[in-house]
């Protein structure tokens, strides 16, 4: 057995796992590499990680051997029964204060259960979600880990040696218990969803309302990316509008229309139903992407439903472009505020503290959500550690008072023109909600007392509850 000890173990050598690998090596951490298929162990080290400090494991029992204690083990497998498989076949290898690390993108519940399943045995859990995609991973990801806090002071520098940078604050900080970690990171991928959306629609109505051509919208996006609206994926969106393939036609015209999805913005909106937080946006994203999975059923209805017969915008283009930008602003920042609206609630249920400021932090930098807005939220959260909403702080407050009248033309406009903004209208709805001290939901209660006998509260006996018999009868 050669005698250097091995900093970390990682599990699991599929893109990610690889490519974390890479970067602890290159900021000079000694990994133990193991996989279940063995013989790629032998593949790594012969190709990516020839020339590296990378200790290659023959066997479980091998890798361990190869660590310092306290032993750190990561895994980076798929989600699911694989990491239940490996936590059982790693118990009886570890001892008390022995450190086992789940990067993948893991179910928060079964980090919650997990992580208490392995303090009962004395060993340590920590649960952290990895976002960036491949290249994050390689160069600097936005790292989230949460579970068992003892574990931190264990793992803190290699994390935040190999997270992403952002004003050289690194994009990774200790994020809460048990699950936590995995929590922030479902709602982080829930709000990529969001986003993503909200740029579909933008395009969507300068394709279809304003008839704009690839290239007009490729210096549409680029212009924004050069302000508030700053973002990775404005950027990436601006690079796709303009590629085309090897016989010089736009590639993004030839892509079929249906959208697909791996489950984590599905697990933000039943948590946000779970508990009972209007996550609007995040919702209709997901759906939106459910409603284009239908393609069949669409091309087939487009032949029997009519639309209004669209008027040809007449307005000012530029003055409408921009409308549309701020429009994409404001329902951004709705969205954001109905996240953290998600994770406040979540972490009081759950008994956990979560530091808000941290969260913006850990995805200004590194993550596909990374943008120069996450900034203003970790601004906000710094200045009021206990801001009850986004929606209320003095800098998004005066946004949205300047992008109202905007938002409000663009959602009218695409209404107008039978072109479905979803995202647009619901953070519309849901900001005219939010700032309405009076609901219709009187009549609600009222019927739900009609028929169901359900009671309501009266305005001026609060905390009385009383039934109305509605009918007369009886
Ligand atoms: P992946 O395709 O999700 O998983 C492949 C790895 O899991 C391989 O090491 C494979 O081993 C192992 N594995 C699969 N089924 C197994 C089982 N039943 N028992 C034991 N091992 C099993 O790999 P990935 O894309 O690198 O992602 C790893 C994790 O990171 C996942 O949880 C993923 O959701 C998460 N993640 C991925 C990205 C991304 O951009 N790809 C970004 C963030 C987070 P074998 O080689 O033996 O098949």
């Amino acid at each position: 057995m050669s005698e250097q000890k091995g900093d970390l173990a990682l599990i699991g050598l599929a893109v990610m796992g690889q490519n974390l690998i890479l970067n602890m090596n290159d900021h000079g951490f000694t990994v133990v590499a193991f996989n279940r298929t063995v013989s790629k162990v032998e593949e790594f080290l012969s190709n990516e990680a020839k020339g590296t400090k990378v200790i290659g494991a023959k066997s479980m029992e091998d890798m361990v051997a190869h660590l310092k204690k306290p032993r750190r083990v990561m895994l980076l497998v798929k989600a699911g029964q694989a990491v239940d498989d490996f936590i059982n076949k790693l118990v009886p290898l570890l001892e008390k204060g022995d450190i086992i690390i789940d990067g993948g993108n893991s179910e928060y519940t079964d980090t919650n259960r997990r992580c208490k399943e392995l303090h009962a045995k004395g060993l340590l859990y920590v649960g952290s979600g990895v976002s960036g995609g491949e290249d994050g991973a390689r160069y600097g990801p936005s790292l989230m880990p949460g579970g068992s806090e003892a574990a931190w002071p264990h793992i803190k520098n290699i994390f935040q040696s190999i997270a992403a940078k952002s004003d050289n604050e690194p994009c990774c900080d200790w994020v809460g218990p048990e699950g936590a970690g995995h929590f922030v990171k479902m709602v982080h991928n829930g709000i990529e969803y969001g986003d993503m959306q909200l740029i579909c629609e933008s395009y969507h109505v300068m394709k279809d309302v304003l008839g704009m051509n690839q290239e007009e919208m490729a210096q549409v996006f680029d212009d924004w990316n050069k302000s508030e609206l700053d973002s990775f994926l404005i950027e990436i969106t601006r690079d796709i509008l303009k590629f085309k393939d090897a016989n010089g036609k736009y590639l993004l015209e030839q892509i079929r229309d249906t959208a697909g999805q791996k489950g984590t913005g599905k697990w933000t909106a039943i948590a946000s139903l779970e508990y009972g937080v209007p996550v609007t946006l995040i919702g209709e994203a997901v759906f939106s992407r459910c409603l284009s999975a239908l393609q069949s059923e669409r091309v087939h209805a487009s032949t029997q439903l009519k639309g209004p017969d669209a008027p040809k915008f007449s307005g000012d283009r530029k003055a409408f472009i921009d409308n549309i930008k701020q429009a994409l602003y404001a329902s951004k920042i709705v969205s954001y505020a109905q996240g953290f609206m998600l994770m406040r609630e979540t972490a009081k249920e759950l008994g956990w503290k979560l530091n808000f400021g941290g969260v913006a932090l850990m995805w200004r930098g590194g993550c596909i959500i990374r943008s120069r807005f996450l900034g203003n939220i970790k601004h906000a959260f710094d200045k009021h550690p206990d801001l009850s909403n986004l929606l209320l702080d003095d800098f998004f407050k005066t946004e949205i008072q300047r992008c109202q009248a905007a938002w409000r033309n663009v959602v009218s406009t695409a209404v107008l023109h039978g072109i479905p903004t979803p995202a647009f209208s619901t953070a519309l709805a849901f900001y005219d909600g939010y700032r309405s001290a009076r609901l219709p939901a009187n009549l609600l209660q009222a019927q739900r007392d009609y028929f169901g006998a359900h009671t309501y509260e009266l305005l001026d006996k609060p905390g009385t509850f009383i039934h109305t018999n509605w009918t007369g009868h009886g």
